[in-house]
């Protein structure tokens, strides 16, 4: 229908942006969104208005909105009314011949998502009532509203929603106005916005329960009202005072870190259902998985989480919402300083433990695992357009962007990095920057040349290793090993970080008997540690990068790697312990530890780590390298040895305490698929608190369906019971953990059906699987069957141009990966012969007839073949 191809065109690309920011200048959109008929399931789009004044410095020339919407009814320009079908394609809106000052308003209808990215509309199966709220970022927005989606060009936004009086209704700025247009529907007006990204706007709407509260500490600044909202269902499990309590120490710190006042007004927090990700900053409206409302008993290691991303979004409110980068190719210039802060918060404004340990050990394996596949990239990417924006939000700028930060913060000290924070935002407040802003602030406050540190940290790839050796006269020599996978080039990076002498207590416990401080020049494979000696003549570790200030895998030497398989380390206060599993985790991944040590290593110390979210981790991995890395001629023998320690956990360890619930859940992930647990397993799903297996253990919503998923997948609980067990508490989360269940059931034709359900997106009826309904059932497939999904590879990788083409890119990804078998049988002939493995060459033939394939579908066949070619080497040695 529309005059050009051009106007199809969902992509749009850098060039295109910046030729579109080099003239125009917007000044404000006005949004009307009339929700009115969202409890009308049947009817799938809204109306929508938007108006639009801009200016440009080229009159004369043409330009376009971005605009993924249902239909669009009238387009008038400057007055003057345009055929539709002239200028609007399926993906942009014709503005030709621009005048210097414009007006262009355009009527259209926009259609409710069920994939989380545009409006999403969901159907609470407790009470059926629903619930609307969006998320936009990289360029969602225009699936809404017709716009100029880049983030340079920001604007006031003045936005209007329409819908039942009954509801909660917001958006970015607080209330200004209400009328009532008819019996029951209200029209609310709000707040303008101050200048700001399309990615950042947003709109909730439904019977939201609400909470208040404000905060007001902080001499000079205005009080800011804070508000919570979640589903009602899940009113009685929200933890009001808690969240609130945290939102009030972290807009303390913020303020005494950054000096620049809270911009956006008002605080909101709302819990949203069938959420993508964890969060989004939106300003003064903030959206979060509803997962972080607690429905059964939740660990510290669970509440850290939250806290660090409640933190980790507030400090987008400066990073990212007040000083935003330019384009997607800068992103880390927001996620790697959220994650970084955020951590930080947690760890300095919260007493909630373990923060830094926990970045250690979690944030950073993901940087590790993304920075290692044949994919990876610099920090600061090339983004040559918006699928390759989404595709950055990554391992690399999240987790190793913010342990660059992190190193970076300890090379140039906290007094220059907190100045260098405090300039960019007097200096691009409302605006948008680039990294050489950042960089050339943070020269002038710390007068250290970044010049060479620069490049050598964002703009390679790859992590280094770092690995000590000890001399016989007990001199050490660290040494640096690292390749950019990208260019085949060494990186020798400059980096500062502590080194530890741990050797045995008379306890026989590893305790830090001596550290120091190492620079290691950028251009550098070795240097000696100062004034550093270390006693070769009895068990003792040297463990590089203590205190984890640098961004590198540590590699341990033969006598360290033999004492810490064997004794506790006690070092409560710092990431040592959390240091050493990572690396041991590593080396698991890479086979150069057997996953039987690592097992052996988990059974023999994990309750000696007093730390709950590397407990629960640590617990977790050996799972996953009972079940993927170790030979299946061992799984028989490691799974009794790793399930007497985790029973014997249950009862050894402090009744009703989360490392109690840790050692829980890995038994139930353990028991997936595994007949010979299942009379321990039926015995908890019958126990209670009184329980001498598992005194204090509470078996709420959470336990009894991890129970019954793992006892469904070994036959020993029928449909039947899943559906009556569902009925007596039919919640949302109930619902997902009753799909992944069912999905987990030894039931081939089932299975054939769910699997193709999954591939097509579709239930049987024809109803859509929403993204949450879609990865509850993979992922009940992937982990119980994993010999089945492995025999679907080849029609898997017949669909996946399908699949890509026929829905969004999230719901593409979550299929894909959802559904890509990692579990294979090893050929005959050890590791060298795995290359030839007919999983391997069925992927790598598909890469080879599939190079025009968009980037982002290659580059998640890529990585799923690097981790099923680790696993087959892993399994063959
Ligand atoms: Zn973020």
């Amino acid at each position: 229908m529309s005059t050009t191809p051009l106007l199809d065109d969902e992509r749009l690309t850098r060039d295109e942006a910046s030729a579109r920011a080099e003239h125009i200048t917007i000044s404000d959109y006005e949004i009307e969104l009339d929700l009115s008929n969202a409890m009308a399931l049947d009817e799938p789009t809204y109306p929508v208005t938007t108006t639009l004044r801009f200016t440009s410095a080229r009159p004369g020339e043409d330009t376009f909105l971005n605009y993924l919407g249902d239909s669009v009814e009238s387009v008038v320009i400057n007055g003057i009314s345009h055929q539709v079908a002239q200028v609007a394609g399926t993906a942009r809106i014709a503005i030709p011949n621009v005048a210097e000052e414009n007006e262009v308003v355009i009527r259209s209808h926009s259609r409710y998502s069920h994939s989380g990215e545009g409006l999403h509309r969901f159907v609470d199966p407790v009470d059926g009532q629903v619930y609307i709220y969006s998320q936009f970022e990289p360029a969602d927005a225009r699936r809404v509203y017709p716009n100029m989606e880049q983030p340079d060009l920001k604007a006031v936004f003045h936005v209007t929603l329409i819908g039942p009086d009954t509801w909660t209704l917001a958006s970015n700025g607080h209330e200004i106005g209400r009328e009532s247009v008819s019996t029951g529907i209200d029209r609310v007006q709000f707040a303008p916005t101050q200048p700001m990204s399309t990615y950042l706007t947003t709109f909730l709407a439904g019977p939201y329960a609400r909470f208040e509260s404000h905060w007001d500490n902080f001499d000079g600044v205005e009080p800011v009202p804070l508000r919570i909202f979640a589903r009602q269902s899940l009113a009685e499990h929200v933890d009001a005072d808690e969240l609130f309590r945290l939102t009030q120490l972290g807009l303390t710190w913020f303020h005494e870190q950054f000096q620049y006042p809270y911009p956006w007004g008002k605080y909101d927090q709302a819990f949203v259902p069938e959420y993508n990700l964890g969060a989004m900053e939106n300003p003064g409206l903030v959206t979060f998985n509803e997962s972080y409302i607690f429905t059964s008993q939740a660990t510290v290691s669970q509440h850290m989480a939250r806290a660090t991303t409640l933190m980790h979004e507030m400090s987008h409110m400066w990073f990212g919402n007040l000083a935003t980068m330019k384009w997607w190719d800068d992103l880390w210039l927001k996620e790697s300083f959220a994650d970084f802060f955020g951590t930080k918060a947690v760890a300095e404004a919260t007493d909630i433990p373990g923060a830094w340990q926990s970045f250690a050990h979690q944030r950073k394996a993901w940087a590790y695992v993304q920075d290692s596949y044949p994919t990876t990239h610099p920090i600061v990417a090339d983004i040559i357009d918006l699928e390759a924006a989404r595709q950055n939000f990554d391992g690399i700028t999240y987790a190793k962007g913010a342990a660059v930060i992190k190193q970076l913060f300890h090379y140039v000290g906290e007094a220059a990095f907190l100045k260098a924070c405090r300039t960019y935002f007097e200096r691009f407040a409302f605006s948008t920057a680039q990294l050489n802003d950042f960089l050339t602030i943070l020269e002038q406050a710390s007068h250290r040349n970044l010049q060479q540190w620069a490049p050598d940290w964002l703009q390679t790839s790859g992590p280094a290793t770092l690995s000590a050796t000890v001399a016989d006269d007990g001199v050490v020599t660290i040494h640096q090993d690292a390749i950019d996978p990208q260019t085949g080039n060494a990186v020798l990076r400059p980096h500062t970080f502590y080194i530890a002498a741990l050797t045995l207590n008379d306890a026989d416990q590893l305790v830090v008997t001596d550290q120091a401080e190492v620079e290691l020049p950028a251009g550098s494979a070795s240097v000696v540690a100062d004034r550093f000696f270390v006693d070769n003549s009895a068990p003792r570790v040297v463990l590089v990068n203590h205190h984890d200030y640098t961004y590198a895998q540590v590699e341990l030497d033969q006598a360290s790697l033999e004492a810490v398989t064997k004794y506790p380390i006690i070092n409560p206060d710092s990431t040592a312990v959390a240091t050493v599993w990572s690396s041991l985790w590593t080396m698991v991944r890479h086979a150069s530890l057997p996953a039987a040590d690592f097992i052996g290593a988990v059974a023999r110390l994990s309750q000696t780590i007093d730390d709950v979210s590397m407990h629960a981790r640590v617990l977790a991995q050996a799972v996953t390298a009972l079940k993927e890395f170790a030979p299946a001629s061992r799984r028989r023998q490691l799974t009794k040895q790793l399930s007497t320690a985790l029973l014997d956990a249950l009862i050894e360890l402090e009744p009703g305490s989360d490392r109690q619930r840790s050692a829980a859940r890995a038994l139930t992930q353990l028991g997936i698929g595994t007949e010979s647990l299942a009379p321990e397993l039926t015995f908890l799903l019958a126990s209670d608190e009184t329980s001498e297996m598992s005194p204090g253990l509470r078996i709420d919503d959470e336990m009894r369906w991890l129970l019954l998923g793992s006892l469904a997948s070994v036959g020993r609980i029928n449909k039947i019971r899943l559906d009556d067990e569902l009925a007596a508490s039919p919640t949302a989360t109930n619902e997902l953990y009753h799909r992944t269940a069912v999905a987990a059931m030894p039931d081939q034709v089932q299975r054939e059906k769910l699997w193709h359900q999954v591939v097509t997106g579709q239930e049987p009826d024809g109803a859509m699987l929403s993204n949450a309904q879609l990865t509850a059932t993979a992922q009940g497939l992937n982990s119980s069957a994993p010999g089945f999904v492995a025999g679907q590879l080849t029609p898997l990788l017949e669909r996946l141009l399908d699949i890509w083409q026929s829905r969004s890119n999230n719901l593409a990804s979550r299929t894909i990966n959802g559904l890509f078998p990692l579990r294979h049988q090893p050929v005959k002939g050890g590791p060298a012969a795995q290359h030839n493995h007919p999983a391997l060459v069925h992927i790598d033939a598909w890469l080879a007839q599939h190079q025009d394939a968009p980037a982002s579908l290659r580059r998640i066949v890529i990585e799923r073949r690097a981790d099923i070619a680790l696993r087959l080497i892993a399994q063959s040695k």
